[in-house]
């Protein structure tokens, strides 16, 4: 997700890029397992002080049901809207100032090469779902038994415990009482 911009910061504010993203990102987080590319558009805009990259992006990934523990895949959409600054002057090559508060995933390298990456990273990242369930009346699963709800219910249900198994639960229940 490299993109050379030096012929776009020599022009003037307003001037504009427009491409088409198609990019494999199995590497892009150790914590993200993506089934699809990820794909859409970016434009990037230059500014006063340096290029403003604004993408619709897309991109498929396999998630664990908070609920459920089921493996699921979730289609995911979300946008960049970020200022990238440029490290040096295109024209003179010289230092330029940063503000202090740069987000360093943001600065254009003295090779005039822009980095979506980390960018994309983080807004994706934040775009997935803190608790992620495989449908919204995901109904989890037993504590007692493991058995999955989707699939129907378990049979941990203690007033139809089997007679034998309630003598026992009292004797433990008993037990408990003395300690
Ligand atoms: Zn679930
Ligand atoms: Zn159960």
């Amino acid at each position: 997700m490299r993109y050379n911009v030096a012929q776009l910061l020599k022009e003037h504010i307003g001037g504009m890029r427009h491409y088409q993203l198609r990019q494999e990102i199995a590497e892009l987080d150790p914590s993200l397992k993506p089934l699809t590319d990820l794909t859409g558009n970016v434009d990037m805009i230059r500014t006063h002080d340096g290029i403003l990259v604004r993408a619709d992006l897309r991109t498929s990934v396999e998630l664990a049901c908070s609920r459920c523990l089921t493996q699921f895949s979730l289609p995911v959409r979300f946008k960049l809207d970020e200022e990238f600054l440029p490290l040096t002057d295109i024209n003179t090559g010289a230092r330029l100032p940063l503000p202090d508060d740069v987000d360093e995933a943001a600065i254009i390298d003295s090779n005039h090469i822009l980095d979506l990456s980390e960018i994309v990273r983080q807004d994706l990242m934040l775009a997935l779902p803190l608790v992620p369930l495989c449908r919204s009346e995901c109904k989890g699963l037993c504590s007692r038994c493991g058995q999955n709800w989707n699939n129907g219910a378990c049979e941990c249900n203690d007033s139809e415990l089997d007679p034998r198994l309630a003598a026992l639960k009292q004797l433990l229940d008993d037990s408990d009482s003395l300690n």
